[in-house]
């Protein structure tokens, strides 16, 4: 679905509808210093947390206690259940993120070769910032940073964490927002925080080990090739993955840690009920869930790498609770937000997400399915996949190869239905044509490859991006 401008202009902005469900809540203390409207609206806060699986955390079902800050968040927020991002790695995953644009048409392709986005594309902090929102991103990693563009639109962008694997970054992402976010200030503030712990290398964190009883010689924090080595190695024994899970788990558990302080001082200073707070993920993680022996992201489009968390909390924390199951994307994100803060869309931009009814909780729940598209290059492998209500079609655009999954009974992706459902199989792949004509269509509006330091490229080899 294409959205080009704004459809409709409402009486009462969403944002103050869903206020006023939640009696005695704060009203924001901002003022839009902006042309189109002279009403206060909320803080939003973006929360990306690097590498997470959906499947890894307490409130979309996983057993172990990973997340109970995240758990709480969700509870006063929207969850939405099937949320996939566009691309398993970071850079066109968070570009499709912030400018409701599949990255291909952002001129993304090769994991090797991340590009920056044409100058024409317009982010989200761009257009907010226009609206009289001071704009602030910490972010922690290479692949979201000004080389790539990340930068536009902020009034501040601190990216001195983005330091490789060896360091770990939650710790002071936290502190760093926390010296931003000033409860007296006049204006709603638009906040993008990019954490980055449960990426590799994995780590064990003191008080969060999910494994002491582990007695094999796999390290924490040990590098990416000796760990790649070990899980393509016939070896590996069962007791050495799961703790590498349990590694993993660590850094989310640590991250929540953190992650929760920021909410807390929101909390504490009368800023949490008049802030919108979007949580997500860029992509999850492989640990050997297929025979290709593989441990990392960028490489398929299966679940355990474009599955992502998602959910939305509300002003006042309306809708709290309510969950919704329809599949969606991340670039559903930025027209939802402009829309709920009455912000109208740039005239000669247009979003290829679609505006999510986050004041409608009976439309929400209903909403009806739309295509959500994601594609990878990654080592000359070149993938594309649809997910359509329960069914997800997987085309390797190299050899016509056709995976088709139901979700709804097989979410771990093990039976190939391709053959036993022709009627699903060619529907799905003639929307994923359409897609990807259209998006071949608008690749003239690409950006230009990036260029990086000698530091950068090291950084970017110890995380296993670069040979
Ligand atoms: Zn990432």
């Amino acid at each position: 679905m294409i959205i080009t401008g704004r459809r409709s202009k409402s009486v009462i902005p969403a944002w103050v509808a869903s206020l006023a469900l939640v009696a005695g809540c704060q009203v924001g203390s901002g003022t839009d210093s902006g042309t189109d409207s002279a009403s206060v609206r909320p803080n939003i806060l973006v929360v990306v947390v690097d590498t997470l699986r959906a499947d890894h955390l307490g409130f979309m079902g996983y057993p172990r206690a990973t997340s109970p800050q995240l758990d709480r968040l969700a509870a006063e927020s929207i969850t939405f259940e099937n949320a996939f991002a566009h691309a398993p790695w970071t850079s066109p995953s968070v570009a499709a993120l912030l400018t409701s644009q599949y990255p291909g048409a952002l001129g993304f392709a090769d994991s090797k070769e991340p590009a920056r986005p044409a100058d024409d594309v317009q982010f989200l902090a761009e257009v907010l910032g226009e609206h009289g929102y001071p704009t602030t991103a910490i972010v922690s990693h290479t692949y979201v940073g000004s080389r790539l563009g990340f930068d536009r639109g902020f009034d501040r962008f601190d990216e001195a964490d983005a330091r490789g694997p060896g360091h770990v970054s939650s710790a002071s992402v936290t502190d760093k927002a926390l010296a931003v976010l000033d409860p007296q200030q006049q204006q709603p503030f638009f906040l993008l925080l990019h954490y980055f712990d449960p990426h590799f290398a994995y780590r064990l964190h003191e008080g969060f080990d999910f494994y002491p009883e582990y007695q094999g010689d796999v390290q924490s924090g040990e590098k990416y090739n000796s760990l790649l080595k070990r899980a393509r190695s016939e070896t590996i024994r069962d007791d050495d993955l799961t703790y590498i899970r349990a590694l993993y788990d660590s850094e989310i558990r640590f991250t929540d840690l953190h992650i929760g302080r920021l909410l807390q001082h929101l909390r504490d200073n009368g800023l949490y009920d008049n802030t919108l707070i979007v949580f997500t993920a860029d992509h999850g993680e492989a640990f050997l869930d297929r025979n290709d022996r593989w441990i990392g992201h960028g490489k398929t489009l299966y679940q355990e790498l474009i599955h992502v968390p998602l959910t939305i909390k509300l002003p006042g924390q309306a809708a709290a609770g309510a969950v919704v199951k329809t599949p969606v994307g991340l670039i559903d994100i930025v027209p939802t937000l402009l829309d709920f803060i009455d912000i109208p869309y740039p005239s000669q931009h247009r979003f290829e997400g679609r505006s999510l009814p986050l004041t409608d909780v009976d439309s929400l729940l209903q909403l009806p399915a739309e295509p959500v598209f994601s594609e990878t290059l990654a080592r000359n492998r070149w993938l594309q996949s649809v997910v359509d209500g329960r069914w997800k079609l997987i085309v390797n655009r190299e050899t016509e190869k056709l995976r088709l999954f139901d979700l709804e009974t097989d979410p771990l992706e093990a039976n190939n239905l391709a053959d036993s459902e022709p009627a699903t199989t060619r529907r799905l792949a003639a929307e994923l044509s359409s897609w990807s004509a259209r998006v071949d269509e608008r690749r003239h509006n690409a950006g230009s490859p990036a260029s990086f330091t000698k530091e950068e490229q090291e950084r970017l080899r110890a995380l296993g991006y670069l040979p």
